[in-house]
């Protein structure tokens, strides 16, 4: 048996140990963590719809008549009218033709990527894609080449070089770093090279583009120019479960083939209307998405005056880079003193050397609430100027 009490330790050692903290009520900023009133600043709840009203409302309303519990899977006896009715609103939402509701993100990286690509195939893949693209790549076992963050040059060699299938899959906005994908060019090589684009757009839906219609419809990118969009719920549309929507013939070939859909027990139909609900409050409250904008500004400004590292991004995805994983641990510990909650991120979920501390603005932010986070930056500046060991 090997040594799990060993390899504990030596993460502890590293400083790359991960702890759970226990949230009390509703995911707000205003939260309590292991008992303490503490002000978050690290969810995906970037529109504040997690806790709204109308959307917990749509779900209790459903109950009654739909029940909990989502019984089968689709394809035995699970697939519900409601779950039919999100998959419509959800296709008109993005502007595509059809769309297929998934349980979670993971599992519609996962389920998409195997079914579309598979061995004899080759999957190309920026380096910084989420854990759940990297591991449906690995799962389809075609072959795996990973390119340069966002290098299109990069990219364009590997295709001009490789023959057969070829599959290309991004974030649309990467959720560690914050910055959006080059769609456009993406979309131009692989028309250019007859490559299948996969782009999950789980930091953007909400967010980006006219009434928060994601990152593609930013750009105006349609499905002619990316053939499959993923899409998840528990973020900014504050629900949970996911999506992928695209042309017909490729969702029709998802349900026979994508694993994740298939074997999986359909998610409570309730959740599929309350869903509905925030779609609707999204398309129609384009407030949200200007305070949020607003807050992302003014702490982009405000942050590199006081000196901190942030990268190029105007998403509400805004890290403050550390590098040293202690350094990490040490600064969220030293703003947690003071009231806020902003979990370091470490290697493996960012390259070595480069930890974090990943902030995200949601439109339920005050500016109160960013003027008490950055008086604790002020605060905390000096610690980041220190020798690692002196702040540990
Ligand atoms: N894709 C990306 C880019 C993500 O950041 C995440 C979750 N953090 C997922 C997919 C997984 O989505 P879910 O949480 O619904 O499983």
């Amino acid at each position: 048996m090997r040594d799990f009490a060993a390899e504990l330790e030596e993460r502890k050692q590293a400083g790359l140990y991960r702890t759970r903290r226990q949230i009390s009520g509703p995911q707000q900023p205003a939260l309590v963590s292991d008992g303490v009133p503490l002000l978050s600043f690290c969810s995906n709840d970037y529109l504040g719809l997690a806790n709204h009203p109308e959307i917990i409302r749509a779900a209790t309303d459903a109950m009654p008549s739909t029940g909990f519990g989502g019984a089968a899977s689709h394809l035995i006896c699970g697939h519900h009218d409601a779950h039919h009715q999100l998959e419509l609103r959800l296709a008109d939402f993005t502007r595509r033709s059809s769309a297929l509701f998934f349980s979670t993100g993971y599992m519609a990286n996962m389920g998409v990527i195997s079914a579309l690509a598979g061995r004899g195939d080759t999957i190309f893949s920026d380096r910084l894609n989420h854990a759940s693209i990297v591991d449906g790549c690995i799962l389809s076992r075609a072959r795996l080449r990973r390119y340069r963050h966002s290098d299109m040059n990069a990219l364009a060699d590997m295709l001009a070089a490789t023959d057969g299938h070829k599959l290309v899959v991004t974030d649309g906005v990467f959720s560690m770093d914050g910055d959006i994908a080059p769609l456009r060019k993406l979309a131009a090589l692989c028309r250019a090279h007859d490559a299948l684009l996969v782009v999950d757009d789980a930091h953007g839906l909400g967010v980006l583009g006219p009434q928060g219609r994601g990152s593609l419809m930013e750009l105006g990118l349609s499905e002619e120019d990316v053939p499959i969009l993923i899409g998840t719920l528990g973020k900014a549309v504050g629900t949970s479960g996911a999506f992928v929507a695209g042309p017909q013939l490729l969702m029709d070939y998802l349900v026979q083939k994508a694993r994740t859909y298939i074997y999986t027990t359909a998610m409570p139909p309730a959740i599929a209307l309350a869903t509905c609900a925030s779609l609707d409050l999204i398309e129609r409250e384009d407030s949200r998405r200007s305070h949020l904008q607003m807050l992302v500004s003014e702490f982009r400004q405000e942050a590199s005056a006081l000196g901190y590292e942030l990268m190029p991004s105007r998403t509400p995805i805004q890290p403050i880079m550390v590098g040293d994983n202690w350094a990490a641990l040490a600064l969220s510990r030293a703003l947690e003193e003071r009231g806020l909650m902003v979990t370091a991120i470490r290697p493996p979920t960012v390259p070595e050397g480069q930890a974090r501390l990943r902030v995200t603005f949601s439109a339920a932010h005050s500016s109160q609430d960013l003027a008490t986070l950055l008086s604790a930056l002020a605060d905390c500046r000096s610690l980041l100027s220190k020798p690692s060991a002196e702040v540990v």
